[in-house]
């Protein structure tokens, strides 16, 4: 069961990759979890990787591709994995297909959770913070007992400048032209299942799980 996840900021990749490993007992493999734990292990590439970082810069391609493929190498990926933010472009995508070659791996699934961007706006800017103590509500998924009020200490609520809809809806439509021509790469090759992930939480795990049954056979 060898998963690439794909999908949006506020799309709800997370919560699904937590019950997709859960169910079907993968490691969750995402490029801060591989770079921390290589990073943590020491290793030749880790220590390239963290060189970069400490500059504030990005980690190249072929160093988080090294990475990539020291992880998928590890025992534990034998009965399967799951990808999750990685690949992001097409070249890594390719780099991908290489690797998996050399393994004698494949990708079963190419799955992406679909939320339209307005949905998604909606989703990413429905914070509220706490003035008083910092505690984090969202207007939809988790509102305080009273408006605009901490259940904690009745502090005022307010919107962090990063979660403004107009910001939110920038930094989307950057996050969209990123992830376009990787969904096209997939697509192309004839791999992609979209997922509906305007839906309960529940019902978007059980179109998950129904596609990923159906490899079993
Ligand atoms: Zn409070």
């Amino acid at each position: 069961m060898n998963i690439v996840l794909m999908g949006l900021p506020g799309a709800g990749k997370g919560t699904q990759a937590d019950k997709i490993i859960e169910k079907y007992a993968i490691p969750h493999i995402s490029t801060g979890d591989m770079f921390r734990a290589a990073i943590k292990d020491g290793t030749e590439l880790g220590l390239k990787a963290k060189s970069f970082m400490d500059q504030g810069q990005l980690v190249p391609d072929e160093v988080t591709i090294g990475i990539v493929r020291e992880r998928l190498s590890q025992a534990d990926c034998e009965k399967g994995f799951l990808l999750d933010g990685f690949p992001r472009t097409v070249p890594q995508a390719e780099a991908l297909d290489s690797i998996l070659v050399e393994l004698g791996k494949s990708i079963e699934h190419t799955i992406n959770v679909e939320v339209e961007k307005d949905e998604l706006v909606a989703r990413l800017s429905g914070r509220r913070i706490c003035k008083v103590c910092g505690t984090s509500y969202h207007v939809v998924f988790n509102p305080p007992k009273e408006d605009g009020k901490c259940d904690k200490d009745g502090g005022e609520l307010y919107t962090r400048a990063d979660d403004n809809p107009e910001t939110v809806s920038n930094r989307l439509e950057v996050n969209m032209n990123q992830a376009q021509p990787l969904l096209d790469f997939y697509q192309a090759k004839g791999v992609l299942s979209n997922i509906n992930g305007q839906q309960d939480i529940d019902k978007v795990f059980a179109d998950l799980d129904a596609l990923l049954q159906g490899s079993r056979s």
